[in-house]
Order: structure tokens, then C-alpha cells, then sequence
């Protein structure tokens, strides 16, 4: 599809800005509601509702009842699993519409939305629901005359609170596991993106789960976010968002019911290039890892850590691989760089700009807005050289396309220096020597390291951080632990 049919497209779309509680979508109790605009170009898309604690309450008691009643917590779990099946099914039935509504809301290029996104949150659901009925109990080693039945159990009412650079497919990855394992849940997405949960709802009810089962909360963390955090009421409470709003989030557990607490929170991921790597792909892979989704990704590799040996050469073929990572218009199926989710966040990259410049690194490309007479807000994919761990650009998540350039002169140096961060979600490296690949990536602190490529991921595999990164992980069997409490059961035989 071109850029005009995709406009087209948007200009026929209809938004859904009410919340979802106990199977139908309604206003906010309080009727309270804030604006919806695209980053794109500014555009006013809708109102959405602004949900606070007596939407919670309501949310909470819908959920809790659902939960209760048994209707889906006690249902044979071959059958939670058609009917989430049917859930991933109405997802991908719908993707245009999703990834349009993804792209208008958050800014990243409709050709990510729709390859990317869409793709990953319906293949999520059915992944997740295809493994739930071969989940099996145990039975403890115990003596003849006891039977220990060890159990999986849902635990109960679940919030998710996500947050806005990959909307649909972080909620996927809490919601999936969740549902499949038989809990009640409430979904809190971010104010800055909220349009693609609020639409799945419907599709949640047509496919066949049970009023009250899954329930949508639109509104600002400090509103709702912080009712759902706080509320005596519910279970779980799994986060994707910063490692800031995970501290306060582990405080109000504390504060109230002890809730489990899962955080998916932020990261510095460093990409570490040895002397020996093959330069040509490593640097398509360094542009890659800072620009993709405008650098919008708790993942991206922010810190390219370079023997300085190759700095120079490796660096002037990372600035000629992010020529093809210049922002569009991210209607265009051509961009690979779209808008920045909104001004703040555009203003908070252009301020990390300014410090990197006053602490002294040198600004090797971009570093500036652009497109602005669209009316959005875009950004330049950009290189700081010459930077010091010590620095704040080096230190601190930006959550934009920056890129701060280090060097090293020997492995343990690189891997002294990767480590050096309060996050640990991710790392890469590069080298051809296979020796040196294991033994850095084993030395890495990080939730997943990459060797030889970047940011691959599948929902075999678990993903999560170490450190102030988060704790728990997403995907894979291993998700089921956050949704579960384990129960054993002593059966005397005698
Ligand atoms: P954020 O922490 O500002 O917000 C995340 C969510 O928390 C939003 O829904 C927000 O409304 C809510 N929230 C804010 N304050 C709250 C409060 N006091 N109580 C309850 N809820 C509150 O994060 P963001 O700006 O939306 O997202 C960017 C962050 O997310 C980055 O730090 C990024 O690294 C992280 N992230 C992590 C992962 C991961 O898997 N580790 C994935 C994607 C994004």
C-alpha cells in the first residue's frame, strides 16, 4: 500500500477512546477524558477516557467476581486455549486497522507496526495459549506412605501496566500469560498510546472471554497507575516502563497487600565491537540497534563500547549505514524512522543532546529535530564521540536515537566498562573468535546478550533484565511463574 491509500486509510478510521469494564466500554466514572494527538503531525486523533480509583474499584470488583464465579479461572485449560486462540485469531484478522491505530498513536513506520508489531502481539496470544494445556504439575519424591501433589494455581486478579514504544505487544506479553493461566486482568496502558488496547477489548469479547475476565483502564500513571498499584485487592501487578515507576511500584506494594511485583524497567545496553569482528555488518547492526523505533526501545543498543584500535573506521561506517535511517512521514511504507511518541519525550532526547555537548563529547551526526514543519515531532538519529563512562549520556537512559561512542583497549576492559551500568537488559558483541564470544557473554550482566547480531528475540525464549533492569521475565514457559502460585498439597496415605 502506498502512503496516500495508507492516509486514506487513517482518514476512515474510527477511534474507540472509552475504557472496557465487565464486557462493555464505558466513560470514565469521574467523566473525565484527555486528548489523543499524533505525533505524526500534532492531529488531534480522540478523546480518551481518563480512568481514576473509582474506575479501578470498579475494574477490581468486575475482575475479582470473574475470578471468582470460576467461569474462566477453573475452565479446562484446552479450552481458555481455543478461546484465546480465537482471541489471536480476531488480532491478526484485524492488523491493518491495528497497526494503523499503533502508527497514528506512537509515531513508529507503519512497515514496523505492521511486520513487527501486530504480528508479535497475535503470535503471542497463540504461542501462549498453544503451550498452557501442556503444562503440567508435579508429584514430590517424597516417602510411600505421603503423596505431595505440587501445583500451578492462577493468582488471581492481575493489573499490567505498559508503557508506549511498543503498546500492544507489551501488554500481549502480560495478558497472554495471564489469561492463559486463568487470572483476571486489568490492563492500564500508557497515556501516550493507548488506542490499540482499548480496541482489543472488543475483539477479547468476541472471541469468547468472559465479562469481567479482561478489563482496559485508559488514563495517567498517576491516577490510575497509582490506584491499581496500590489497590488491597489484586495479586499481581506486572509493569513494562521505567526503572523510576518500578521503584514506586515495588513501594506501593509494600504499602498496601504485598502484591507480586514484576518489573520489565529500563536499560543502557552497550554493543561491544572487537578488533577482530567483521566492521561491515557490526556497524549496520550498531545503526540498527540505536535507530530502530526512533531509539524508542528498552533494548537499543545505546553505548557502542569499540577497541580503539577500529573506532575511527568502525564509526564512519555507522554514519553511512544511518543514511538509511533518516525519519519519515511513518504512513510512508518506505520509512524505517518515524516520529517520537510526542514533545515531551522529543524534548528530553534534544535536552540529552545539549548535556552530552556541555559535558564535553564530541557530536559526530544529527543531534537535531527535524521535519518539523509537519507539525511532528522527529528526531536525527545521532553519535556522540569521544564519551566517558562517567558521563550522564553514558550512564542514563534516553529512550532516543543517541548513540554514545566508547572505546576499550582489551577484553577485560570491554567487559568492565558493560558492566559498569545500574541496568543489565541486553548486550551485543562482535568478534569472530569464538573463544572470546563465549567468554564475554558469559561475563555479561544482562537479561539477553546477542553475539555477532542484535535485538533477536522469539517467544522460546525468556526476556527480562538483570539488575535495575527488572526482574521476572516475559515470554516463554518461564512467564507462567508471574501469573502462578505454586501450591503443595500433603495427602496422608496411611
Ligand atoms: P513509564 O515508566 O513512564 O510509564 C510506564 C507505564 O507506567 C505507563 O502506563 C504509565 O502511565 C505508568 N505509570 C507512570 N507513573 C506511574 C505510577 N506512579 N504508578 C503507576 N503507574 C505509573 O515508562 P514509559 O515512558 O511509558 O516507557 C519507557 C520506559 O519503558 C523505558 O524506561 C524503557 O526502557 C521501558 N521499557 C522496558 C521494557 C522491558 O521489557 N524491560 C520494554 C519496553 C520499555
Amino acid at each position: 500500500m502506498s502512503l496516500s491509500e495508507w492516509q486514506r486509510k487513517a482518514s476512515a478510521l474510527k477511534f474507540e477512546g472509552r475504557a472496557f469494564v465487565n464486557g462493555e466500554y464505558r466513560d470514565a466514572e469521574g467523566g473525565q477524558q484527555f486528548a489523543c494527538h499524533s505525533p505524526i503531525d500534532g492531529r488531534l486523533l480522540t478523546q480518551v477516557a481518563s480512568c481514576d480509583q473509582a474506575d479501578v474499584e470498579l475494574a477490581v470488583a468486575s475482575a475479582r467476581r470473574a475470578f471468582d464465579s470460576g467461569e474462566w479461572s477453573q475452565l479446562a485449560p484446552a479450552e481458555r486455549k481455543k478461546t484465546l486462540q480465537r482471541f489471536a485469531r480476531l488480532i491478526e484478522a484485524h492488523a491493518e486497522e491495528l497497526a494503523l491505530l499503533e502508527t497514528l498513536d506512537m509515531g513508529k513506520p507503519i512497515s514496523d507496526s505492521l511486520a513487527l508489531d501486530i504480528p508479535g502481539s497475535w503470535e503471542c496470544i497463540d504461542w501462549t495459549a498453544e503451550a498452557i494445556d501442556k503444562v503440567y504439575g508435579e508429584i514430590a519424591p517424597i516417602p510411600a506412605n505421603q503423596l505431595g501433589l505440587i501445583t500451578r494455581e492462577a493468582a488471581g486478579v492481575v493489573a499490567a501496566i505498559v508503557p508506549w514504544n511498543f503498546p500492544l505487544q507489551m501488554a500481549c506479553w502480560k495478558i497472554a500469560p495471564a489469561l492463559a493461566m486463568g487470572n483476571s486482568v486489568i490492563l492500564k496502558p500508557s497515556e501516550k498510546s493507548p488506542l490499540t488496547a482499548i480496541r482489543i477489548a472488543a475483539l477479547a469479547k468476541q472471541a469468547g472471554i468472559p465479562d469481567g475476565v479482561f478489563n482496559v483502564l485508559p488514563g495517567f500513571g498517576h491516577s490510575v497507575g497509582k490506584a491499581l498499584s496500590l489497590h488491597p485487592d489484586i495479586d499481581v501487578l506486572a509493569f513494562t516502563g521505567s526503572t523510576g515507576v518500578a521503584k514506586v511500584l515495588l513501594e506501593a506494594s509494600g504499602q498496601s497487600n504485598m502484591k507480586r511485583v514484576w518489573l520489565e524497567a529500563g536499560g543502557k545496553s552497550p554493543h561491544i565491537v572487537f578488533a577482530d569482528a567483521d566492521l561491515d555488518r557490526a556497524a549496520e547492526s550498531v545503526a540498527a540497534g540505536i535507530a530502530f523505533n526512533q531509539g524508542e526501545v528498552c533494548t537499543a543498543g545505546s553505548r557502542l563500547l569499540v577497541d580503539a584500535s577500529v573506532k575511527d573506521q568502525l564509526l564512519a561506517k555507522v554514519r553511512q549505514a544511518l543514511e538509511a535511517w533518516q525519519p519519515g512521514h511513518p504512513l510512508d511504507p518506505q520509512t524505517r524512522v518515524g516520529a517520537i511518541v510526542d514533545h515531551q519525550q522529543m524534548e528530553k532526547i534534544l535536552e540529552y543532546v545539549q548535556i552530552g555537548k556541555n559535558e564535553g563529547a564530541q557530536l559526530s551526526y544529527g543531534g537535531v529535530q527535524t521535519l518539523a514543519e509537519t507539525g511532528g515531532t522527529y528526531v536525527m538519529p545521532t553519535i556522540f564521540d569521544g564519551v566517558s563512562s562517567a558521563m550522564r549520556i553514558s550512564r542514563e537512559e534516553i529512550f532516543g536515537p543517541v548513540l554514545s561512542v566508547l572505546t576499550f583497549a582489551d577484553e577485560r576492559e570491554a567487559i568492565a566498562m558493560a558492566n559498569d551500568s545500574e541496568y543489565g537488559l541486553a548486550a551485543g558483541l562482535w568478534t569472530t573468535h569464538l573463544g572470546r564470544a563465549h567468554r564475554v557473554a558469559k561475563a555479561l550482566r544482562a537479561g539477553s546478550v546477542w553475539v555477532n547480531q542484535y535485538d533477536v528475540g522469539d517467544m522460546t525464549a525468556p526476556f527480562g533484565g538483570f539488575k535495575q533492569s527488572g526482574n521476572g521475565r516475559d515470554k516463554s514457559l518461564h512467564a507462567f511463574d508471574k501469573y502462578s502460585e505454586l501450591k503443595a498439597t500433603w495427602i496422608n496415605l496411611e
